[in-house]
């Protein structure tokens, strides 16, 4: 049962026993967040017997049923909820109240129940500046990025490197008209930081050296797809970190190992994503680690 797909109508509009989390998306099979917060609680139910009663799970809801999928969960009493592709810029529209960091990025991962509806966060940032600087021992604070990719998760990266006042922020794209669209969104937030945009197969001459490269693309889910960005275009690259963790070697990582070149997978931001999660519905400090040990075991690790 805990593992299991579920839907809305497995609920049959009882009320869950327990304090009861979920994340929704479509498809949903995929999602090792089950296997991170239950391994979390167990841990936390150590020290608190209260989470033993805890129970987070996954639901497959698709996109139409999300409005009716959240004012149901809410009214079943849902502590919380992760969202995930393709609910994150639907439930943005969706929810009672968003949280201020959210709002610039236009999608929620994260939502708490509260008693006039449900309150939006968006913790993918965190897990970002969180996993760059625990992987490559650099704050994204004064750093100068190169960032792959212009569609949601790029999005979230982006709004976070100007929030957390990066030194400057290179983003490239494929799609020229997606480039645009992320650099008239984010404008407003750069308040002095420059800000750039190009074609990948163009770099300008004038890129600067010591660039971290963070791909949020989806070049390199699978292992023909073409390399989002040569790195060997660049003078002395100061990391690389790719928020793909599923396969966890890319051909952008590869490259980066190659080359000596400081880098990581995706698969710390995802942890710490969730983790920050967990903080906003337990209000407690989160085993991390234990969160960690057990996303790398769904994984196969
Ligand atoms: P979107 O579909 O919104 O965006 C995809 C991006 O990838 C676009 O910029 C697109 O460019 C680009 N792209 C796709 N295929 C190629 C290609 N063959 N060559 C070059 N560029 C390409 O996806 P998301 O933003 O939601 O997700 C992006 C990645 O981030 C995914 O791999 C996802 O798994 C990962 N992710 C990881 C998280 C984590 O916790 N580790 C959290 C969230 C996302 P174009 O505009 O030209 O189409």
């Amino acid at each position: 049962m805990m593992d299991s797909v579920l839907t809305l109508q497995d609920l049959g509009g009882q009320r869950p026993a327990g304090t009861a989390l979920a994340v929704l998306g479509h498809p949903i099979k995929h999602s090792i967040s089950p296997a991170m917060h239950t391994a979390a609680l167990a841990e936390m139910a150590r020290s608190a017997p209260r989470f033993a009663e805890w129970t987070y799970r996954r639901f497959d809801v698709p996109p139409e049923e999300l409005p009716t999928a959240l004012t149901t969960f809410h009214a079943l009493g849902f502590r919380g909820l992760n969202l995930t592709v393709p609910h994150k810029i639907i439930a943005f529209d969706c929810v009672h109240s968003i949280d201020p960091a959210a709002r610039p990025i236009g999608a929620v991962n994260t939502l708490l129940w509260t008693p006039d509806g449900w309150h939006g966060y968006n913790t993918d940032g965190y897990g970002l500046a969180t996993a760059v600087a625990e992987e490559l021992g650099r704050p994204l604070t004064g750093a100068r990025i190169l960032l792959l990719g212009a569609g949601g998760a790029a999005r979230g990266a982006a709004v976070e490197c100007l929030q957390q006042r990066c030194a400057g922020l290179w983003i490239a794209n494929r799609s020229a008209d997606n480039l645009q669209q992320l650099l008239d969104l984010i404008a407003p937030l750069a308040d002095g930081i420059p800000v750039h945009g190009f074609n990948p197969q163009h770099p300008p001459a004038d890129l600067p050296g010591d660039l971290m490269i963070i791909n949020a693309t989806s070049a390199g889910l699978r292992p023909d797809d073409p390399l989002p960005f040569d790195v060997t275009r660049l003078r002395h690259p100061a990391g690389v970190y790719d928020m793909i963790y599923n396969p966890p070697q890319t051909r952008l990582l590869s490259a980066a190992a190659a080359h000596g070149i400081p880098h990581a997978n995706g698969l710390s931001m995802l942890v710490h994503q969730g983790a920050r999660a967990l903080a906003i519905w337990s209000g407690v400090s989160i085993p991390v680690d234990a969160m960690r040990a057990a996303a790398r075991r769904a994984l196969g690790l």
